[in-house]
């Protein structure tokens, strides 16, 4: 067994580990990164395998979160490569009529588009960002703060009275398909948000919903649905690369099988190739929360009410993505005003329910809501000229009890499965494009399967490391009672996103849990100070 010494060892290299790594990194700590797999960046990569000159996002694409997350802004990775670009509209929902739902990255314009559709949505549009841009700030400061959110919380208070007080925040709580129709009458603004909100997996007719749907919404209108240019890996490098300045080292290829505690304290993180890196200061532990509790780190060693919370642990639901090389742009039946990067496909928002309906009962959908990214429309470096570097996904059910569709998908995720299912997702962008099929170069499914031997993070495709339903959230996320990055066991923290808030590039539990450390190691020091 070899061995090494450093102030903290970081196990996993996605964009809350690389996040925590940098942040430790700039108090001067040595830091040493674990990643398992043969490259860095976890749900943050991007590659060329699905047909050559082609650039696709493995995993994840767009960075709303990322841009207005005061923590990855705060790092300046514009200094170290990264770019961002954006399509020339944030997001598009087309309808089965030839119409598009649109937003615009500029307000005035999605309001007027509104408005031509249905008079008054317009005016109650601006209303409602006017309203965001009293608060927005807060309510992302607030949720990307370790639990209670102090700051962010008074200052949200400060500002409510500007926006109507507690009825705002009746708003922030009501659930989306209520707040659409109670601030709209037409359809756009309904699928907007109602599409936003399906990128969480909570229930429309549920609190929580609202506010998710609101989040994206306002965040596309405020700061877009920016992509890295050549990429979404070049996030990654750029956050890699401003720890490895610092003087940090990333290990790939480098699985962590154990977490070593010696009297409550974690000391150690042994890998798979026999490799021993003591940590005097800190464990930061990015990987998902079964994951800490039930492998890494002996039960014996874990506080009761962990082990206890664990056992109602609940997972978001599987995922499929589908990556296509295009010959040409996606061919719309009827072209967007603007052409969108981010676009929702369900036929309407009584759909989009029930489609999350029956992952959530066990079915695999009939007619499953897609989120799909025209990438060389937000990009034009991601393939050539006149082409298109296209996916879309959608959520299956962890554990399948039937098909609500005719293919007679049985939810196993094998090959047969994989693929059966990526032609009844095919076949609803053909309704919206016909010819869509003519312009495929190449096609990759990624099933549940896939998507966990890329990342075992992504267990059974779920991609947000843990449900984000009101009762895994806050002060219940992952188990009841934490809400914070600490584990129960000193020097040992959880910073990935099955630790609050949850999923979505943001950094903020890799940030959390990097800012405990340091706070922890601090009052160490004076402790130890005042009693010697
Ligand atoms: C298909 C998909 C689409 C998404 N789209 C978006 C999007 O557009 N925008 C957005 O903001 N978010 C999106 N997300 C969510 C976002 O990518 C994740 O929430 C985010 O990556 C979580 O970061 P993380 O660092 O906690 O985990 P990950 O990014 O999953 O990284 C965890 C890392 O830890 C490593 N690891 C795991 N176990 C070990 C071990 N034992 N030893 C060493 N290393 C280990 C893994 O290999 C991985 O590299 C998407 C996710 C998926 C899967």
């Amino acid at each position: 067994m070899t061995s090494s010494t450093h102030d903290a060892v970081v196990i996993g290299a996605g964009p809350n580990g690389l996040v925590a790594a940098n942040h430790l990194a700039d108090q001067g700590w040595s830091v040493l990164v674990l990643e398992a797999q043969p490259d860095v960046g976890g749900a943050v990569r991007s590659d060329r395998s699905v047909y050559p000159e082609f650039v696709h996002d493995t995993f994840s694409a767009f960075y709303p979160l990322a841009v207005a997350s005061p923590t990855i802004a705060g790092f300046e990775l514009e200094r170290h490569g990264l770019r961002w670009r954006e399509a020339p509209a944030v997001l598009g929902h087309p309808t089965p009529d030839g119409e598009w739902a649109l937003l615009h990255r500029d307000r005035d314009v999605t309001a007027d588009l509104m408005e031509k559709t249905h008079p008054g949505d317009g005016e109650a549009w601006l209303e409602l960002c006017a309203e965001w841009d009293q608060v927005g700030r807060h309510v992302v400061g607030g949720l990307m703060s370790p639990f209670p959110p102090v700051r962010h919380g008074v200052g949200l208070l400060a500002k409510l009275h500007r926006v109507g007080g507690p009825e705002f925040v009746r708003t922030l709580l009501t659930p989306v398909d209520d707040l659409a129709r109670r601030r709209f009458g037409g359809r756009a603004p309904h699928l907007l948000l109602a599409g936003n909100a399906s990128h969480a997996d909570i229930p429309m007719d549920a609190a929580g919903s609202g506010l998710m749907g609101l989040l994206l919404t306002m965040l596309g209108q405020t700061v877009g649905f920016p992509v890295p240019e050549g990429g979404a890996g070049r996030l990654t490098e750029a956050l890699a690369r401003r720890f490895v300045d610092r003087g940090g080292e990333i290990r790939c290829g480098a699985e962590a099988v154990g977490v070593d505690v010696e009297r409550g304290r974690a000391v150690a993180v042994r890998t798979g190739d026999g490799h021993r890196a003591a940590a005097g200061r800190a464990v930061v532990a990015t990987v998902g929360a079964s994951s800490l509790y039930d492998g890494l780190v002996p039960t014996a060693a874990l506080p009761r009410r962990v082990v206890r919370g664990m056992r109602n642990f609940a997972l978001d639901p599987g995922t499929v993505k589908v990556d296509w090389a295009l010959d040409g742009p996606v061919p719309w039946q009827s072209a967007p005003a603007y052409s969108p990067g981010t676009v929702h496909v369900s036929d309407s928002v009584a759909e989009m329910t029930q489609a999350f309906g029956q992952v959530h009962s066990g079915l695999v959908p009939a007619d499953p809501f897609l989120l799909v990214g025209q990438m060389t429309q937000a990009d034009p470096t991601r393939s050539p000229t006149g082409t298109e570097s296209l996916w879309a996904y959608t959520h299956v059910p962890q554990s399948t009890v039937g098909d609500a569709g005719e293919e007679g998908i049985r939810g196993v995720w094998d090959r047969d499965d994989n693929e059966r299912f990526a032609d009844r997702m095919q076949a609803r962008l053909e309704r919206l494009a016909p010819g869509f099929g003519s312009r495929i170069l190449a096609r990759r499914v990624l099933g549940p399967r896939e998507f966990e031997a890329r990342d075992a993070n992504l267990v059974g495709g779920a991609i947000n490391g843990g449900t984000a339903q009101l009762h895994q959230q806050l002060v219940f996320r992952p188990v009841p009672g934490l809400g914070r990055a600490e584990t129960g066991i000193t020097n040992l923290y959880l910073g990935s996103a099955s630790a609050h808030p949850g999923g979505g590039v943001h950094g903020a539990p890799g940030m959390n849990a990097a800012r405990a450390a340091v706070v922890h190691a601090r009052l160490r020091r004076l402790t130890g100070r005042a009693r010697r």
